[in-house]
């Protein structure tokens, strides 16, 4: 075969310098997309090699598959080198001259007038193509499994429209691609830098791949395994190799599903604290082992985004803008079958183990908490096991409470009243006349809790969710007998007056005579007052920006 040169076929000139522009901000995804190549070029051998008719054809035994990154810092080169299934001039001609090519150009095509890069970019291979982001030149050695050693294809291209095609020998199956690094990219030239690289995301690629004479990878993670051959030691070592510095997690679910979608991954639940920032976003996202992102916000959940863990799936379109992603058919299905799994793993830890469940419900309360506020799914769900915690420590379900209240805590239109402390030294007061009238009073007092008792609230059925006050217990609870006030309504009316000359502030207080003796009086802001102090408390209202108490 002679050299043959040729033109790309494509409109656009010169492509390069705009991929160039356009990934910008992520360059180094360029060994990914060939390391990735490379994995593929072997598994298509392996497939290959299966089928009847490959021995006819193939020229050598199959035997070790692997990949290998070198550099060369003098010569300023990478090579990203495999002995799969390589190509022979045609498949050259075919796919990197025309499918490889007409793929980057397409997108060039779409993307060229976006605003915005960096979002579109973020999950999109380019490819062969994402070579010449960091590249002057970039050149195909290559020998097909059918072809001689004479036979293999020389290709280079020094990124115009212009390429060269000659034939060439190599002594090994499969193909070399080499980047003469250009100059703008000579970063990529420095050993911990690529193995930075390779580490994010070709940790987890299915044969080993060897960088500085090392094997860097683990082609069998724990996700791929049966769950039936793991044990517990093995998915919490596991969870150590993604996150080193991270606390064991509680629990876990393995997910493998094959059909309506492909999918695999195992979630771990960490403890969730209050800081929720502090466990988001922790999930990473791979195609067939190779890490996508650790971006998952377009495709689970919300609450979800509090578990760690892996998710694989070739099903989830990679090169998409976000919006699109949200509204995609499987990413729908994958949300909710994530969802519902969580659902049931939380289900069936109740169930089997109530007072395991118990004890995690500190680790775990905020995480269900939050996801019955924000989707409605989980809500239905989470109605069966989410707990509530009285002010003595002790769990119980809405139903389980529901019935414990259901004999005195009713108001006139016989809904359930659940009586909840917010702070619970402050309330203390009210806490214990309460209990003392035989009431039960529930402890929501993080900010969390206040977004979920709206949700419930609309929710729950015949439930009145209250916050415990002076008057809450009197005022709504129906009750046939009337306690007797332990002050008389004279001595009432003389703590009030003193008391109201005490207040200057500029709002009224309120007087109420109480049923217990370490409480014989109680004086309180109106509940408008209330509402005015916890909005200055909350900086919501510069204007009532005053401080104060609501209960003397
Ligand atoms: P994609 O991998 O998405 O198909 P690429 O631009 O990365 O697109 O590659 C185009 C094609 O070139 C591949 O589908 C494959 O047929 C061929 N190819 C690329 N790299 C290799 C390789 N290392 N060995 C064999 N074939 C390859």
């Amino acid at each position: 075969m002679s050299v043959e040169q040729g033109n790309l076929s494509v409109n656009t000139e010169n492509i390069f310098p705009i991929i160039k522009k356009f990934l910008y901000s992520d360059h180094e995804i360029f060994l990914r997309e060939l390391v990735a190549n490379a994995v593929d070029a072997t598994q298509k051998l392996k497939h290959l090699s299966s089928s009847s008719d490959f021995d006819k054809t193939a020229t050598s035994e199959v035997g070790e598959l692997k990949v290998k990154v070198a550099f060369d810092k003098e010569a300023k080169t990478i090579t990203v080198s495999d002995n799969g299934i390589g190509m022979n001039a045609d498949d050259i001609k075919k796919y990197i001259n025309q499918i490889a090519f007409s793929g980057a150009a397409e997108f060039v095509e779409k993307y060229k007038d976006a605003p915005n890069n960096k979002q579109i970019i973020g999950h999109f291979g380019l490819g062969f193509y994402s070579a010449f982001m960091v590249s002057s030149k970039v050149e195909i050695i290559s020998r097909a499994f059918s072809a001689k050693e004479e036979e293999a294809v020389h290709w280079e291209c020094e990124g115009s429209t212009s390429f060269e095609l000659e034939a060439t020998t190599k002594a090994e199956r499969g193909t070399d691609i080499i980047l003469h690094v250009a100059e703008d990219s000579e970063e990529f030239l420095e050993s911990f830098r690529l193995k930075g690289i390779l580490d994010k995301y070709a940790k987890f690629l299915p044969i080993p791949i060897e960088f500085e004479g090392e094997q860097i990878n683990d082609p069998n993670p724990l996700w791929t395994k049966s769950p039936s051959e793991l044990t517990d030691e093995d998915y919490l070592a596991f969870y150590k190799k993604l996150y080193p510095m991270g606390e064991d997690p509680l629990f876990w679910i393995h997910l493998n599903v094959d059909y309506p979608f492909e999918l695999t991954g195992i979630l771990y639940f960490p403890k969730v604290k209050q800081e929720l920032t502090a466990s988001k976003d922790k999930i990473q996202l791979y195609s067939r082992q190779v890490f996508i992102t650790d971006e998952v916000k377009e495709i689970v959940p919300e609450f979800l985004t509090l578990l760690h863990g892996v998710i694989d799936s070739p099903d989830i379109p990679l090169n998409v803008s976000r919006s699109y992603l949200q509204a995609d058919g499987n990413v729908k299905r994958i949300s909710s079958y994530i969802t519902k799994k969580v659902a049931d793993k939380l289900q069936e830890l109740f169930k089997n183990d109530r007072e395991g469940y118990e004890k995690k419900w500190d680790d775990i309360g905020l995480f269900v908490k939050f996801g019955m506020i924000t989707d409605e799914k989980f809500l239905e769900k989470a109605e069966k096991f989410a707990l509530v915690k009285n002010v003595d420590g002790k769990c119980f379900t809405f139903d389980e409470y529901n019935e414990k209240i259901a004999a005195n805590q009713t108001d006139k239109d016989g809904k359930k009243v659940w009586l909840y402390a917010a702070d619970v030294q402050k309330q203390h007061t009210f806490i214990s006349s309460a209990q003392k009238r035989g009431y039960d009073v529930l402890v929501m007092d993080s900010m969390i809790d206040s977004h979920l008792i709206q949700r419930l609230e609309g929710k729950l059925e015949n439930v009145s969710i209250r916050r415990i006050d002076s008057d809450t217990a009197d005022k709504i609870i129906a009750k046939d007998e009337v306690l007797e006030a332990v002050l008389s309504e004279a001595d009432q009316t003389k703590v009030k007056e003193i008391f109201e000359k005490i207040v200057t502030a500029n709002h009224t207080v309120e007087v109420q005579a109480m049923p217990t003796d370490e409480m014989p009086v109680t004086l309180t802001l109106s509940e408008f007052m209330r509402r005015m102090k916890e909005m200055a408390m909350s900086g919501g209202g510069g204007m009532y920006g005053m401080d104060l108490p609501d209960q003397y």
